[in-house]
């Protein structure tokens, strides 16, 4: 079994980022309202993700670092209704396999919860201890025992981007959370958690990207879209200014970056790229979440009503302006 944790740890971590993904993931998946991120050293020093969720039951805590323990998921037909955002039951195996890891977890306000550590899928620690309500996972010195992995890093501010990436995803996702941010003890990120998706892009892009989006509202039988995204004066040269998330879920799509970007085609200078969260929403039948492990890639069962659907609402969206020629 450990042997298999570390096959799965090759394609489930591949840097400090995506251990920070899972945990971010498992703390929005615990219902979770607030969520605080620390990093050190681009997070191959430290990862740490504290969370006010659910919790893990005390006699739980052990098992939910073994082999397709998911919490998430009981029958076959679960695997085509995904609501949440994991389903696999692999990240924390393979991230103890290949790293050194603390748990501290309680579900409820008496105080009382557990600690679990584990170095390289070896438990070292496993008892009662004093825990608020909620989870904190700690990793540790990730790829410690796999140096060939380990070599592979790029510089601190390399993984540290990567990082960030992740967090401000997550952030734009949930408004509802409050997330807060932080590398080597300074603060990158805070958000309010009230809801509000345009105070999360002022925490992220700044407040004058923020207060130059217009909203996008649309839907049809199938599919609805709501978000933001900007004036097209209002472009970056950075692909990276587009958020998608369907059903909640951060994830790189053609199918729907394609018909974003024909909407703007004429307005738009030549490989800029419009400030944008969408978030797309459809009935879980008509997207299949299950390609990869790292899950940032779907795949939709109606592709092209879907791409139609995104293409007219934000050409509906920029039209609406007065001073942009339908
Ligand atoms: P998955 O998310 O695919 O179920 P993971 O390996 O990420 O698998 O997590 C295993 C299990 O551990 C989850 O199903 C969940 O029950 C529990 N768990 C992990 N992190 C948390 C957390 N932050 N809060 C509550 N439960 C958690
Ligand atoms: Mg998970």
């Amino acid at each position: 079994d450990h042997l298999a944790n570390q096959i799965a740890a090759g394609e489930v971590v591949e840097r400090p980022a995506s251990v920070l993904k899972e945990l971010i993931e498992n703390a929005v998946d615990a219902g979770a309202s607030r969520i605080d991120v620390a990093a050190e050293e681009g997070g191959l020093q430290l990862l740490r993700v504290a969370d006010n969720g659910s919790g893990i039951q005390s006699d739980d805590v052990l098992l939910a670092f073994q082999r397709h323990a998911t919490s998430k998921i009981s029958t076959d037909k679960d695997l085509f209704q995904i609501a949440t955002l994991g389903f696999r039951g692999e990240a924390l195996p393979s991230i103890a396999a290949v790293s050194k890891v603390r748990c501290v977890s309680a579900t409820d306000d008496t105080g009382l919860g557990r600690v679990v550590e584990i170095e390289g899928g070896a438990i070292v620690a496993n008892r009662e201890t004093n825990a608020p309500k909620g989870t904190e996972m700690v990793v540790r010195d990730i790829f410690y025992n796999t140096p060939a992995r380990l070599k592979y890093m790029k510089t601190i501010q390399t993984e540290l981007g990567h990082l960030s990436d992740i967090v401000y995803r997550q952030a734009l996702a949930r408004p509802d959370i409050a997330f807060t941010f932080t590398h080597n003890g300074n603060t990158l990120l805070r958000t309010p958690g009230n809801g509000e998706l345009r105070q999360v892009v002022a925490a992220i892009y700044g407040t004058s990207s923020a207060k130059a989006m217009i909203e996008v509202r649309d839907d049809n039988l199938d599919y609805a879209i709501t978000g933001l995204t900007a004036m097209p004066t209002e472009t970056r040269a950075n692909r990276n200014a587009l958020t998608v998330l369907v059903n909640g879920r951060y994830v790189r799509s053609q199918a729907i970056i394609q018909p974003f970007l024909q909407a703007y085609h004429t307005l738009l200078p030549l490989h800029r790229y419009p400030l944008a969260v969408l978030n797309l929403s459809m009935h879980p039948s008509l997207v299949d979440v299950n390609v990869h492990p790292a899950k940032l890639e779907v795949r939709f069962s109606k592709e092209n009503e879907l791409r139609a659907f995104v293409e007219s609402a934000i050409k509906k969206t920029l039209s609406a302006q007065a001073y942009i020629p339908s």
